[in-house]
């Protein structure tokens, strides 16, 4: 079973997934977000055409992981999935930094952990939407701070109780490796964490060694960077027989709201347009597809 915004599905009917992208971003920042102003009809309206094109080069379902203090609007998402006819998965949970409210800036760990139950229980922001994943996010640099590590836990108990997976944004693989040590003292599964950004320091051993111990590989930042960088990973990857781990998004989109019409929006589709058939060129069988779009998710996002 999965939740996206628009109810309960089976894990069978995910069908094609993209499993980090964003459709509306603010950078208000965690004590204003929660009263910006934005007319949320005309940001569904800007985006409709991307997410259309979407649905039509094949994909069935949209991972949104922009977290809560980037404007995570669980309104917003239900009316681009019923105006599209793809399944929108959003989340529960926190980003980093200074970006992290104040409730969890200040909280403990059992306070986070229950605060989150419970939004998992009642719905996001009193809308009813059940959230189909926790997001969290860990520093750019340097050691895990004590916050990012009081997050990490809750997340994991949290994760334990719910049965989500927790999507990690982590760019260092000091960071990841910093983050198993807590998820194996707090005991959850690695097959219910997914290393996000993976691709950045692309460090293959540490990925090799991870995916091996269960941990879900995501590749995101296709197009973010020229397709040659992930086109490689994809291959090592192959080569060192872990692609039942892994997963592949675009870190794509998105409306800014603080932008005039929303800024520069990049494309979803060009996943499956430009892509995967790049990746054939280089050998990559199209089969591989099946595997790291809809066999991966469906496993990964299982509430169990
Ligand atoms: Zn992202």
């Amino acid at each position: 079973m999965i939740h996206t915004v628009l109810g309960e599905i089976e894990s069978e009917s995910l069908g094609v997934t993209l499993m980090h992208e964003h459709i509306m971003y603010s950078s208000a920042g965690a004590d204003l977000v929660k009263s910006i102003d934005y007319d949320r009809e005309q940001i569904v309206k800007h985006m409709l055409p991307y997410l259309q094109m979407l649905k039509k080069s094949g994909c069935n379902t949209l991972v949104d992981s922009t977290p809560p203090e980037e404007g995570r609007d669980a309104l917003l998402l239900q009316q681009c999935a019923s105006k599209t006819g793809l399944n929108i998965i959003t989340n529960i949970g926190t980003f980093h930094g200074d970006k992290v409210f104040k409730e969890i800036r200040e909280g403990s760990i059992d306070e986070i952990t229950s605060y989150w139950i419970e939004e998992y229980h009642t719905g996001i922001d009193c809308t009813g939407v059940k959230p189909g994943f926790i997001k969290i996010a860990l520093n750019d640099f340097g050691d895990l701070t004590s916050l990012q590590e009081k997050i990490l836990r809750a997340a994991a108990r949290a994760s334990l109780v719910t049965g989500l997976t927790i999507q990690c944004h982590i760019k260092l693989t000091k960071s990841v490796l910093q983050a198993a040590h807590i998820l194996i003292e707090e005991k959850l599964p690695f097959h219910k964490f997914i290393w996000a950004h993976a691709d950045y320091e692309s460090d293959v051993s540490t990925i090799t060694d991870l995916a091996r111990k269960g941990m879900w590989i995501e590749i995101d930042q296709i197009g973010r960077v020229p397709y040659i960088k992930p086109i490689q990973l994809l291959k090592r990857c192959i080569n060192v027989d872990i692609l039942d781990r892994v997963l592949i998004s675009q870190d794509a989109g998105c409306y800014h709201v603080e932008e005039q019409w929303g800024g520069s929006i990049v494309p979803f589709h060009r996943l499956f347009t430009e892509f995967i058939p790049l990746c054939e060129q280089y050998g990559i069988k199209r089969s591989v597809f099946t595997k790291l779009l809809q066999e991966n998710p469906a496993a990964c996002l299982e509430i169990e």
